[in-house]
């Protein structure tokens, strides 16, 4: 089967079917922390109303980082400076102890995938799996997400990048607490201005919350293109919560379908 991202909605919902049937559905509990975040989203439209179509994240939400070194801007680093320095960094995470999170980590979980990607998948904290095997969304829900990528012409060793706000799995699969989250999202705005993605997908509402500022719940949040430090973000339901809960397989198909869109706008731009 062909899972371009032309799809029919019809193939894209049997192929969610298919990994639901086939036992991948998930008992992770459902996590009820609120909004996390500490800065003030800036709309981008005219006005300042909010929620707005387009908003983005005021540095505070995601500050520079609070144990490095004050870094590079990154837009003056070649290719291989950005490797290095992402290198360095997910070291820096394996052996982090800024957070209480660390104490009952089994790995810390950096990222994965490629530099310069299409998208940069940012979840909200790594499971039992991907505790136990330092690399994110390998679960389940892992392999869920990668069939939706697969379904728009994506992949995680080819044009993706993944990571989560927390690096380290809060117990009990619990939401991180804001002090852990503004401890380790600095990590995560140096990655983001590594890696220079096109694009940002966010799933569950703990990502979506905390990167763009918001008390708003994913429902709300999700369905429009926001934006991240000029970067396009398009939020999104959580795998594990989509293999819970059949109501949000077609919101996220159209979720997918807005961010290949405009992917390939961007990509269809002289000198992208
Ligand atoms: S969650 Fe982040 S800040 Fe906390 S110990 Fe892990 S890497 Fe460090």
């Amino acid at each position: 089967m062909n899972h371009s991202h032309s799809t029919e909605f019809g193939e894209i919902l049997a192929l969610f079917e298919d990994y639901i049937d086939g036992g991948y559905r998930r008992t992770r509990p459902e996590r009820t922390a609120p909004a996390a975040g500490s800065g003030s989203s800036q709309p981008a439209t005219a006005d300042s109303r909010r929620p707005s179509a387009v908003s983005t994240v005021s540095t505070a939400a995601v500050s520079p980082a609070v144990s490095a070194p004050p870094a590079a801007p990154a837009a003056e680093l070649s290719s291989e400076q950005r490797a290095a320095e992402l290198r360095a960094l997910e070291e820096r995470v394996r052996s982090c102890a800024l957070c209480a999170l660390h104490q009952g980590r089994t790995n810390a979980v950096p990222g994965v995938g490629v530099l310069d990607p299409l998208v940069m998948v940012i979840g909200e904290g790594p499971g039992a799996d991907e505790d136990a095997q330092g690399e994110p969304f390998v679960g389940a829900a892992g392999r869920y997400l990668d069939k939706w990528l697969e379904a728009i012409n994506l992949s995680r060793t080819e044009n993706v990048y993944i990571t989560n706000i927390v690096k380290c799995r809060p117990p009990n699969n619990r939401d991180p607490l804001p002090a852990e989250s503004a401890a380790c999202t600095p990590y995560l705005a140096r990655q983001i201005e590594l890696v220079r993605p096109q694009a940002i997908l966010s799933v569950g509402r703990v990502a979506g919350t905390l990167l763009l500022d918001s008390d708003l719940g994913i429902g709300k949040l999700r369905g429009r293109t926001w934006s991240y430090r000029g970067i396009p973000l398009v939020p999104t339901y959580h795998p594990s919560g989509v293999l819970r809960n059949d109501a949000w397989r077609r919101p996220v198909w159209e979720d997918l379908k807005r961010l290949r869109g405009l992917l390939d706008e961007r990509l269809s731009r002289p000198g992208v």
